[in-house]
């Protein structure tokens, strides 16, 4: 039997079986692909800190972006420029890849075309290239995703909002190290236009609805020659369990997903690690219970549960901000003063501390007033 068995090869589940099989833990992961990173659904946009949590080698970035510029209605620039290397955009099938094999360096046993279809008591059921198996675990990682099969089969409540996402590459002449983001593109969300190396550029967005015919406006505002078209789903808002029943759930599995950016590489990765010191704890102390299980809950928690439920509040506010108050919300920051706090104190994994800081600055009261009356309509909704 072994001790740990982790459904899905994405990120988070590499990351997870890597750091059990790291910990002299006897570990599979299972993947219904016959390749690992492949389909590609994600734009590749990595902080300093997330690539950092990954532990790949730097073969796989593309690009490095300094900043960001914000993009109101109008086309009116907010320019964030760090001056400084601030976020990677990587080769995400290759970043994957590279978590996988350093998995499977660690002493990870991979079993690829293999689906997880059902579960019977503490075993997993597969169907796939070997055939039809039954898998017993001690544990169970479940890294699949933000349909996640294996929550839905143990009945855990799903993330609270899933955002539906497109993405096209294309040619690219303007600002390579800029990520470009634009409100307007997606009332439920944003647009953004990243630069990925060698003139090309990935240019999305994400939304709860129209998304297609957004997407299809916003890429003829961008050179409408698509190299390359990405969909998927983005989670948002942490599933209310993420632990029981011998079971874990991991990264999108779990919605741990930052609901200002709709990154999940960073949070994922973390709880995947915070996952696997929680089976490795239970494996050597031989207790599965729920009570045992429950550190893992806290622990991400911990470390950044709060920057995520207050992300939640702040894309609640967005998804009901006008146009009009957006544009107000952006002039209101263009003042250099409030645009050099951004600069300092800005951290794309860990957004609050900023947000705190700008809506005490009397700068940002006209601004503020904005966001609280599109607060205030959000809980009359
Ligand atoms: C368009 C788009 C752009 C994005 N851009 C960014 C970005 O720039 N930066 C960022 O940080 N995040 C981004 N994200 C989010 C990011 O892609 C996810 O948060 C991340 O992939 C989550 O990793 P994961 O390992 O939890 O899940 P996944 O990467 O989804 O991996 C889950 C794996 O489980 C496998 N699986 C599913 N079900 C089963 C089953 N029954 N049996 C076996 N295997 C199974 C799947 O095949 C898959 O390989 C983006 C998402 C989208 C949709």
């Amino acid at each position: 039997m072994h001790d740990v068995v982790v459904v899905g090869a994405g990120p988070c589940g590499t990351a997870a079986a890597r750091a059990c099989a790291e910990q002299g833990l006897s570990t599979l992961c299972i993947e219904e692909h016959g390749t690992i990173g492949h389909p590609v659904q994600c734009a590749g946009l990595l902080s300093t800190a997330a690539f950092q949590v990954c532990r790949v080698s730097r073969r796989v970035i593309l690009a490095t972006m300094k900043g960001a510029i914000v993009y109101d209605s109008a086309g009116i620039p907010l320019t964030i420029d760090a001056g400084e290397p601030k976020a990677h955009v990587v080769d995400r099938g290759m970043l994957d890849r590279e978590m996988a094999d350093a998995a499977a360096r660690a002493g990870v046993e991979f079993l690829l075309k293999t689906a997880v279809c059902g579960l019977s008591g503490d075993a997993v059921l597969t169907r796939g290239a070997s055939g039809r198996k039954e898998i017993p675990f001690r544990l169970l990682v479940a890294a699949d995703g933000v349909r996640s099969p294996i929550a839905r089969m143990r009945g855990f409540p799903r993330p609270r909002m899933v955002l539906a996402a497109l993405q096209a590459e294309v040619p690219f002449q303007g600002d390579q190290d800029m990520v470009g983001i634009f409100p307007d593109a997606s009332p439920d969300f944003f647009g953004w236009v990243i630069p990925a190396g060698k003139e090309r550029a990935r240019v999305g967005l994400a939304g709860c609805s129209d998304v297609k015919e957004r997407f299809d406006r916003f890429l003829g505002e961008h050179g409408g020659s698509c190299l390359d078209l990405v969909s998927g789903a983005i989670p948002m808002g942490p599933a209310e369990r993420t632990y029981g029943h011998r079971t874990l759930l991991v990264g999108d599995a779990a919605g741990l997903v930052k609901p200002t950016s709709g990154g999940g590489i960073y949070t994922g990765v973390r709880s995947a690690l915070h996952a696997a010191a929680v089976v490795a704890e239970c494996c050597e102390q031989g207790s599965f219970r729920d009570r045992d299980l429950a550190a893992y809950e806290r622990r991400w928690k911990e470390d950044f549960g709060r920057e995520l439920e207050i992300g939640w509040h702040l894309l609640r506010i967005r998804q009901q901000m006008t146009t009009e108050e957006m544009d107000a919300v952006l002039a209101a920051l263009r003042d250099p003063e409030i645009t050099e706090i951004i600069v300092r104190q800005g951290d794309m994994d860990r957004p609050a501390a900023l947000a705190r800081r700008l809506v005490s600055n009397p700068r940002v009261i006209r601004a503020a007033g904005i966001l609280v009356r599109s607060g205030i309509r959000t809980i009359l909704k």
